[in-house]
This record gives C-alpha cells, sequence and structure tokens, in this order.
C-alpha cells in the first residue's frame, strides 16, 4: 500500500477537547505534495449528504473495490419526499455497517486505509453531519488524512471512475434532483460554472411533475419508464430560455405547463395520456439540456462533454447528448447508473485528486449545507 508517514505534521489535535484553536481557513495546502499518493493509494469515502448511505474504497483515485450504497427510498415513500429528520437517523442506524461492507467487499481493513473523504456539502445538514463525524472519527483514530469533499465536484470525478479515458479540459452538465449547472471544468479543483437553472433543478422538475401525474416515488426513473411507452413529440411544451443567449435553464414554467395541460384537458372531459405526457415533458428537458450543453462546447470550444448526476440516469438525456456528440465528433462521458445516483466511489475519487494535490481538512472542519462549487 501506499503508506504514508505515522505522523503528518497536519492540524491533529487529539489532545484539546474542545474544538482546535487554530485559525485560519478550514482546509490547507501543504507546502510539499504527497509524493506518497500512487497508485496504490486506499481511500475510504463516505457520503450521506441526501439519502443515500454510502461508503466505498478506491483505489489510486479510480479503481473502485467497493461501493456499497443503501438507499433510503423505502423510508421516504410513504411522505412523496425527503424528510430530513428520518434521513439523519437513518445514517446513524446504517452508515458503520455500511462501512465495515464496504471494508469486506474490498478485502481491506482500517489499517489498509490512506485517507477518508466524506461529503462536506452541499446537503441536508443533519445528514452531513454525520458522516462527516464519523469521516473525522476514524481519521483521528488511524491518524490519517481526513478530507471534506464538495458533493457537486464529487459528482464530476463519477466520470473519471466511468472511464478510465476520460480527462480534462471538459464541459460537465451535472443535472440532479438538487442542482442543474454547465460547468466549464479545465482541470482538478479549476472549474468556471456557466449557468444553472434559475428555478426548479431538473431532477426536482421531474419529481414534482411524476407527483401531479400520481406516479411513483421517486419520480424522475417513473417518468422515464413510461416515456418509452408513449410519444415525445405528442405535446409541444415550451423550452423556456432555449433560445437566449448565456447557459441558464427554467424549468418551472414547463412544470406548470404540464400542469395546465392536464388540468384543461380534464375539464373538457378528455382523455390523457400519462405516457404522452411523460414523454413529452421528457423530450422537452432533453431538448433545453442537449442545446444549452452544445452552446457551452461553442463557447468554450471544447471537445469533451462529461454527463453527471442523478438525471444522467436519464435514458432519453443519455441518448440525446450522445447522439449530438457524436454528429459533431466530440466525446462523451457518462457514467453508470450507479455512479449517477449519489455514491461513495465519487467521495473517494474526489478526496483522493485533493489528497495527491496535498488538500486535507482540519478534524475541526465543519459542514456546509450550502457549500459552493466555486
Ligand atoms: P441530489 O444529490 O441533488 O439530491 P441525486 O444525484 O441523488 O440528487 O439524484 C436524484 C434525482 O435524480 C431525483 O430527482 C431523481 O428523480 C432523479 N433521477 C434518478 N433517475 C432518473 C431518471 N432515470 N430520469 C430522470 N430523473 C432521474
Ligand atoms: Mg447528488
Amino acid at each position: 500500500m501506499g503508506r504514508l508517514p505515522t505522523r503528518p505534521p497536519w492540524p491533529v489535535d487529539l489532545e484539546g477537547v474542545g474544538p482546535s484553536q487554530q485559525s485560519g481557513p478550514r482546509t490547507a495546502v501543504r507546502p510539499q505534495p504527497l509524493q506518497e499518493w500512487d497508485q496504490e493509494t486506499l481511500v475510504l469515502g463516505i457520503e450521506t449528504s441526501c439519502d443515500e448511505t454510502s461508503a466505498s474504497v478506491v483505489k489510486g483515485g479510480r479503481e473502485i473495490l467497493s461501493n456499497v450504497i443503501a438507499s433510503q427510498t423505502d423510508l421516504h415513500r410513504a411522505y412523496g419526499g425527503i424528510v430530513p429528520e428520518i434521513a439523519s437517523r437513518a445514517h446513524v442506524e446504517v452508515l458503520t455497517p455500511v462501512i465495515r461492507e464496504a471494508l469486506l467487499q474490498a478485502d481491506a481493513t482500517f489499517w489498509d486505509l490512506d485517507g477518508v473523504a466524506a461529503t462536506l456539502g452541499p446537503g441536508l445538514i443533519g445528514s452531513l453531519l454525520v458522516g462527516v463525524a464519523e469521516a473525522k472519527s476514524i481519521a483521528a483514530v488511524l491518524d490519517i488524512p481526513f478530507v471534506g469533499v464538495n458533493h457537486l465536484e464529487a459528482h464530476i470525478y463519477s466520470s473519471f471512475l466511468g472511464d478510465p479515458g476520460a480527462a480534462w479540459p471538459a464541459v460537465v452538465l451535472l443535472i440532479s434532483g438538487g442542482h442543474t449547472l454547465l460547468i466549464h471544468a479545465r482541470g482538478d479543483g479549476d472549474y468556471e460554472v456557466l449557468g444553472g437553472t434559475v428555478d426548479d433543478a431538473a431532477g426536482e422538475a421531474f419529481d414534482k411533475v411524476a407527483r401531479f401525474l400520481g406516479l411513483d416515488y421517486p419520480g424522475g426513473p417513473e417518468i422515464d419508464r413510461l416515456s418509452l411507452l408513449g410519444d415525445g413529440d405528442a405535446i409541444a411544451f415550451p423550452r423556456s430560455m432555449i433560445d437566449e443567449p448565456g447557459f441558464d435553464v427554467s424549468y418551472s414554467g414547463l412544470k406548470t405547463s404540464v400542469i395546465n395541460y392536464v388540468r384543461r384537458a380534464e375539464a373538457r372531459g378528455e382523455e390523457v395520456s400519462v405516457p404522452d405526457v411523460a414523454a413529452s415533458f421528457q423530450q422537452a428537458v432533453v431538448d433545453i439540456q442537449v442545446h444549452k450543453t452544445m452552446a457551452a462546447v461553442d463557447h468554450t470550444d471544447g471537445e469533451r462533454v462529461f454527463l453527471c448526476g442523478g438525471v444522467a440516469a436519464n435514458s432519453g438525456l443519455r441518448r440525446g447528448l450522445e447522439q449530438a456528440c457524436e454528429r459533431r465528433g466530440l466525446s462523451f462521458y457518462v457514467p453508470s447508473m450507479e455512479l449517477c445516483t449519489d455514491n461513495g466511489a465519487m467521495v473517494a475519487a474526489c478526496g483522493t485528486a485533493l489528497l495527491r494535490r496535498g488538500r486535507y481538512s482540519a478534524l475541526d472542519t465543519a459542514p456546509d449545507p450550502n457549500l459552493p462549487l466555486v
């Protein structure tokens, strides 16, 4: 294993009972890069930002040895959405067994680990606290570095786990339940946000439309499934902001159009084809995102597109973006379904990249529910 010196010179305040007295930024750059971080380095990644409890062991930042994901979907289904208090409690219950399982599957022990990464934000504060506290405890006991990871940056790193050929720079479409961002990613930690949603995130729109249509929770995969049975051209829902300059998108108007369409049809006593509504809604989202992503490629003179985040699991979006990239001769990277939704592997990969650059977090680092990407 790429072992680190046992007594590293970073601020591990094991003796203090309260927060360390140290001032200044919570994340510091070591004066010397860690030469020891080689292809054998093992990092444990912990993800508890929302409703997935996940732990993963990743070797050398790219090879997934294990990626255990305990989804809380069944716990929240009855409420039609995530209940933060239930989410935090479930993380407390399952995180330690999930970590144990991740180590077992990776055929590793705690003592083989070279670092621990956990999602610092953005996310639900109660959920984030569980993962961060556990990660810091492990790091403190083992005397290995802890690194807090930005959840959005971790999603970007899922592209590298999905395909060893992935490389910088890239135009990244990061599309999930909480975020919809177009990013020009120039290199590790070097990101420019080109645009994003001005209202609802794409996944949020999927979930709200699905709920209105009376579909099961979570709504995104349900709309995706139903779309296969419907006609995406059946209803001309608006493509808001598609022709405006810039890279921002808006989904609240599209959501309202779907609701108005269904209500009007019902008022007229017409039968509504739910698969056609689902397919036409999904097609509108795909058209908007493909158009804006290609505009971002033109703007940055890019050659590569990464698609990541929970909505990257959408079959229509995967196909639409892949075809658009093919037409323009661009390389297109989208991770497997398991790596699209929240997982510990992407946290470990991102954490390894940070540690390689000498970035670690002090043990009094607190999670931040609104942590920005840049
Ligand atoms: P966040 O981290 O922002 O909470 P995730 O990355 O966990 O979001 O992604 C969850 C979101 O992805 C949900 O809104 C869900 O409906 C959506 N989603 C998952 N699979 C699909 C799919 N096949 N089609 C569309 N949306 C999907
Ligand atoms: Mg996510």
